[in-house]
């Protein structure tokens, strides 16, 4: 369309409640998916043309589209899932654009392929931005300046006049670096009969070219990834783009060098960790279809694909696939939502696949191919539990007798042994032992974790750091603090006095450059250490071929809490971190430390029996109306006084509709009340499964508009109950 008599329906990336209109200046084409740039107020913005429309002679003056960018329009497909998301999830389309536009490189002109990189001189005027500007540049890689100026929240000036002081110096930024097309014949292994079967089937899904969802469903170790390498190749042959989600953590160089083997060539990479450039790099070639496999993190979703063909989740139970900040939305949902847009395949992989996923093939609206064997290697290891009424521990400890001499031996035999607890940090609690007076986070209702590394006290919710008090802030005794329970730092000094000998590696997201943390996989992969203490980011997905001893220090932490997933999630992880153990030559083991050993999943753990544990589960989640036989979704007020959050949050109970099969629960203070200096509130709303929750949500909230410090949030289908 062109002319003067066209109306663009721009999309911004901006929590608006739909597109804005915009004037077609007469010469310029349009069609919808062209990204644009448009005035909004003082600023220029880029958008996303969402519709065209003719122009009525009654329109008041409009504002003209600036320009056009000249790269691949956004799918219609994209577009609509957009538009499912922000309607399913109740968000603004706009704050789901966001997502996708969220890579600044992909829309400076090829004029603009000027860098900046700090240099040795120091500007004559510093200011924080300024600092925080050079802080970044002197990383050492070239950003150009609309990059390093939003990685730093500054406006591009500051770059700009940073680089007149001399403090930065323009390099001209080398082309982006083509994607190789893949080998589908590269490598690979002869599959076992079991696999083959399994292959089979995905390849037949994959060649109806239409919506299907499969899930894959075999031990640790199995195969599975052999498997969907190969519904993966036949997407390929087709032509098609495929994604293989994973959560974050699980992507790694041993893995990439998977695909790389594969394939033949290395697969793009899309996740928090990647530069600018690379960034831009991936973007470009998902949106103009050069990209062919791409491996990625939730956020992969949201690129702009051209002609996807297939999504893998992998590890498709992980909770690390359900975001609760910005956007709430869950990436394996979406990606069955996705492919039902796009009319192709998605294949749900896992050991311990969510109930939502195994109902759902229940149902039959999903097929299942299993693995059986654990190719080549041994079957799961053996899980053994440890009485922890029985074992007697000294104050200060939790290794118990039983794990110690399990742990010794093999050690003794030359081989790897893991002991898994799920708390950062050196311990969880610091107590005054004078008054009783318990370290608070100021900003959180939640206790300050100690972090003896660090030497500081952190909150795990809000960041907030803290000196250890000498006195107690309370009743100012000297030298009273004490530190109460475990954290895999205190695991780590417990066990280097016990194992003397050892190599101890501690593992967990303190390691927080993505580096850092990949340095120290690959090490303990190479066998360098031979005791491993970790958090849950050791159970996912890493190959550790020497290690054949888990010892699993407290089994019983998720299973305490309000969460109706607990259950569910505690299995998944026992089974997860079980089995890493015995994944190389060795048979492995794994041993389990728990107050509970009669409670129904403990035994069929020891059992293992995981049919037997999940048919209980899913009786109890039926009785109760809980996921995935009937819906929830949560409403979190919050503001930053105490007595205005309460009132607007019993105010909006008041407000509730009533609807059949619908039972709005609560106004009560959330489980942690205080976040980040928030007071909070929280409804959880539930229904019968056939019930239209959205609908229920937005009939309520239509005329609610929280003013000042307070804010609502909806999150359908919650997984955090915090
Ligand atoms: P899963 O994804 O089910 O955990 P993997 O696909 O990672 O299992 O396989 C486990 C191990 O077995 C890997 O080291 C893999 O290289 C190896 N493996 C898988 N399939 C075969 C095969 N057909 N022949 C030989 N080795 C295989
Ligand atoms: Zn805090």
């Amino acid at each position: 369309m062109t002319g003067d008599s066209a109306i663009a329906e721009i999309l911004l990336p901006l929590a608006l409640e739909g597109p804005y209109s915009y004037r077609v200046p007469p010469g310029m084409a349009l069609e919808p998916g062209r990204y644009v740039v448009v005035p909004l107020g003082p600023r220029q913005m880029i958008g996303v043309v969402w519709a065209l429309k003719a122009r009525a002679s009654t329109e008041k003056t409009l504002r003209e589209v600036a320009g056009v960018f000249d790269m691949a329009p956004m799918p219609e497909t994209h577009r609509r899932f957009v538009d499912w998301l922000s309607a399913y999830y109740l968000e603004p389309a706009g704050n789901v654009l966001r997502m996708v536009l969220r890579c600044p490189g992909a829309f400076e002109g090829p004029r603009e392929q000027i860098a900046y990189r700090a240099t040795e001189s120091v500007p004559k005027r510093m200011t924080p931005q300024r600092s925080r500007v050079l802080e970044i540049a002197r990383e050492g890689f070239a950003m150009r300046a609309a990059e390093l100026a939003e990685a730093a929240g500054v406006g591009t000036s500051v770059v700009k006049a940073l680089a007149r002081d001399g403090a930065l110096e323009a390099v001209a930024l080398p082309a982006l670096r083509p994607f190789p097309v893949p080998d589908l014949n590269a490598g690979g292994f002869t599959l076992s009969a079991d696999q083959k079967v399994a292959a089979e089937a995905l390849r037949a899904m994959v060649a109806e070219r239409q919506h299907r969802v499969m899930l894959l469903d075999g031990v640790t170790g199995s195969g599975k990834t052999e498997v969907y390498f190969e519904a993966m190749a036949a997407a390929l042959a087709g032509g098609g783009q495929v994604l293989l989600l994973l959560p974050e953590i699980a992507l790694t160089q041993p893995f990439l060098a998977r695909v790389e083997n594969r394939f033949g060539c290395e697969p793009a990479q899309w996740h928090s960790d990647l530069r600018p450039r690379e960034r831009e790099r991936v973007w470009r070639g998902v949106a103009d279809g050069s990209a062919r496999i791409v491996v990625g993190a939730r956020s992969a979703l949201f690129l702009p694909w051209k002609r996807l063909k297939l999504i893998v989740v992998d590890e498709e139970h992980e909770g690390a696939y359900k975001q609760d900040d910005g956007v709430p939305y869950h990436a394996r949902d979406m990606a069955v939502l996705y492919g039902s847009i796009g009319k192709f395949p998605v294949v749900l992989s896992s050991a311990t696949p969510s109930l939502e996923t195994l109902v759902n093939v229940d149902r039959g609206r999903y097929g299942v191919v299993r693995l059986k064997d654990r190719h080549g290697r041994p079957e799961l290891p053996e899980i053994g539990l440890i009485d922890m009424k029985r074992a007697a521990l000294e104050p200060g400890t939790w290794i118990s007798e039983p794990l110690y001499a399990e742990v010794r031996k093999t050690l003794e035999e030359g081989d790897q042994a893991l002991l898994f607890l799920n708390r950062r940090g050196y311990a969880p609690l610091t107590l005054c032992r004078a008054c009783g007076h318990r370290l608070e986070c100021p900003n959180c209702a939640a206790s300050l974790v100690e972090h003896r590394f660090r030497r500081q006290l952190m909150c795990h919710h809000c960041g907030h750091l803290a000196p250890m008090p000498q006195a107690c802030p309370h009743c100012h005794a000297e030298g009273k603090m004490v530190p109460v329970g475990p954290g895999v730092e205190r695991l780590a000094e417990e066990a280097a006095q016990r194992f003397p000998d050892a190599r101890i590696a501690i593992l967990s997201s303190d390691l927080s450059r993505g580096t850092l943390l990949r340095d120290a996989l690959r090490e303990v992969e190479e066998g360098q250490y031979n005791l491993v203490i970790g958090t849950q980011l050791v159970a996912k997905g890493h190959h550790f071929p020497h290690l054949t001893l888990v010892g699993v220090v407290d089994a019983d932490v998720a299973l305490e809490t309000s969460d109706p997933r607990g259950g569910e999630r505690t299995w998944a992880l026992m089974a997860q971190v079980a089995g890493r153990a015995g994944r190389g030559a060795k048979p492995g083991r794994a041993l389990v430390q728990t107050y509970l050993p009669e409670h129904p999943l403990m035994q069929a753990l020891k059992r293992a029996e995981r049919d037997s544990y999940l048919n209980q589960e899913k009786a109890i989640r039926e009785n109760a109306g809980l996921p995935p036989y009937g819906r929830l979704a949560a409403l979190i007020v919050s503001g930053a006084d105490s007595g205005e959050t309460e009132r607007f949050a019993r105010n909006l109970g008041l407000i509730a509709p009533v609807a059949e099969g619908v039972t709005v629960l609560g106004p009560a203070p959330a489980p942690i009340a205080l976040l980040r200096g928030r007071h909070r509130w929280r409804f959880l709303v539930k229904a019968r499964r056939e019930v239209n929750v959205q609908a229920f949500l937005r009939l309520w909230l239509k005329d609610v508009h929280p003013k000042g410090s307070l804010a609502l949030q909806v999150d359908v289908d919650p997984y955090n109950f915090l």
